[in-house]
């Protein structure tokens, strides 16, 4: 799994941290944006280099690609007959 800052390409060393407001430092990239102090999501991730934040899963480069016809066919209505 390649881990990049979309914005700068910065990619997250183990050692980097960061800080939930409710103090705990850890590293977001072990938890998927999950603060292991008080459980809160982050859904956006500041970039430790150029500090702008960006989607948590924008952060991640290697993800599948989305089918999208399973998931248009998965919210299908069945008709009426
Ligand atoms: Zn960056
Ligand atoms: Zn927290």
């Amino acid at each position: 799994m390649k881990i990049a800052c979309p914005k700068c390409a910065y990619e997250p060393r183990p050692h980097d941290r960061w800080q939930c407001e409710c103090m705990t430092l850890w590293n977001t990239f072990d938890t998927q944006g999950r603060c292991p102090g008080c459980g809160k999501v982050w859904r956006h991730t500041a970039c430790p280099r150029c500090g702008r934040w960006s989607p948590h899963h924008e952060w991640y480069h290697d993800l599948p690609p989305i089918d999208l016809e399973e998931a248009e066919s998965a919210t299908e209505i069945p008709a009426k007959g």
